[in-house]
């Protein structure tokens, strides 16, 4: 807390360039995007452009796939022309397949270094083919597919080689006058993570894109992901964000989406301040904070509604939100904006919630 009880705010954003990944600008002051990447074979374009269609549902604003074969660099183009957010190829091992992107009318992208043969070689060619296409590359250097020579000198995936490895491969295109680049250096432990994203920070002005890698199943990789985005985050660091789940992609961009919510870097949606319940609680509280929640989902308006299990601490509480309820006595005083508007039974709590939702949306001209 500041000197006069205000909450301190995140470090100023680190000052970065910004870059366009097809119409989302990723950097500068733009706002901090949200990406995923698509789980079905690419070559399999409908079943792509399904979940593209269900990730951009969702908050996504940026999606990835990847090119593993030929096939699915034959599927780019109309997966390209026909997504509605920006997409990003993904590209190991065959430089062949960079070209086959930028011509197919992908949005930008995405190289691991280590893990294309002769890549070196190629630098100039793609460098050219992407600047004349104005298409962005991303450095994606992976803790597990970390240049040998760096593994080498360093003995692991360090947060220091992590952050030479990117810069490295950053330089080559440098050589080539190419500098419309954002940069991961990826790690599956947020402490690793977290210090090679402040050291890169640190080191140049390219956009950075955070990331836990094999952050795990949804529980870990959640904690794992909103720990060190968070950290980075409240220090200015990173532009765009990938949770990576072992879940559905749909997961990754709430996750992402609610991480950046939590910071105050995106306006938050439906914000529920339920109570922990505690010997005092008249009311189930999680049974109602579920309903409440589930009762608001998809409502247009962001609202920060309270459901409190008790009359002690409840109100105070219930207070501060737009909307609230704290249960006492088999009954619920429902307030709005700090006013107590009525009490209703228990069995009317959250259908009067919903309706005083409905009515505050109303009164901002929502429908
Ligand atoms: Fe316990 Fe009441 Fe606080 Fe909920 S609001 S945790 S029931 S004291």
């Amino acid at each position: 807390q500041g000197e006069q009880g205000a909450p301190r705010p995140l470090a100023p954003r680190r000052a970065s360039r910004k870059i366009m990944v097809g119409s989302v600008p990723v950097g500068g002051d733009a706002p901090v995007s949200v990406q995923s990447m698509t789980t079905t074979l690419t070559a399999d374009v409908n079943s792509t452009l399904q979940q593209i269609a269900e990730l951009t549902a969702s908050g996504c604003q940026i999606v990835r796939v990847a090119v593993p074969s030929q096939d699915d660099a034959d599927a780019l183009p109309a997966i390209a022309r026909k997504s509605p957010i920006p997409v990003i190829a993904d590209i190991h091992f065959q430089p062949k397949y960079v070209f086959a992107a930028i011509d197919a009318g992908c949005a930008a992208v995405r190289v691991n270094p280590g893990n294309i043969k002769r890549f070196d070689d190629k630098v100039g060619e793609i460098a050219r083919a992407a600047g004349d296409a104005g298409v962005p590359i991303r450095i994606g250097v992976n803790a597990g597919s970390l240049d040998k020579r760096l593994l080498e000198k360093y003995g692991k995936a360090t947060p220091e080689a992590l952050v030479e490895s990117a810069l490295w491969e950053c330089s080559l295109f440098e050589e080539h006058g190419f500098r419309d680049i954002k940069i991961s250096v990826k790690h599956n432990d947020p402490v690793v993570m977290i210090e090679a994203y402040r050291r890169l920070a640190a080191a140049c002005d390219y956009p950075l894109h955070l990331g836990v890698t094999e952050a795990g199943p949804a529980f870990q990789g959640t904690i794992k992901s909103a720990v060190a985005f968070g950290a980075l985050l409240a220090e200015g660091i990173g532009d765009t964000i990938r949770v990576s789940l072992s879940a559905p992609p749909v997961e990754e961009v709430k996750v992402g989406t609610a991480i950046l919510e939590s910071l105050g870097l995106r306006q938050r949606g439906l914000e529920i301040v339920s109570c922990p319940s505690c010997g005092r609680a008249q009311v189930d509280v999680y049974t109602l904070a579920e309903e409440v929640t589930a009762g608001l989902k998809d409502f247009p308006v962001p609202l920060r509604v309270a459901v409190m299990g008790c009359v002690v601490n409840g109100p105070g509480e219930a207070r501060e939100a737009d909307l609230g309820v704290a249960s006492g006595n088999g009954k619920g005083q429902i307030f709005v904006k700090g006013e107590v508007v009525k009490t209703v039974p228990e069995s009317q709590i959250v259908e009067t919630l919903i309706e005083e939702a409905v009515r505050i949306a109303e009164e901002m001209g929502i429908e």
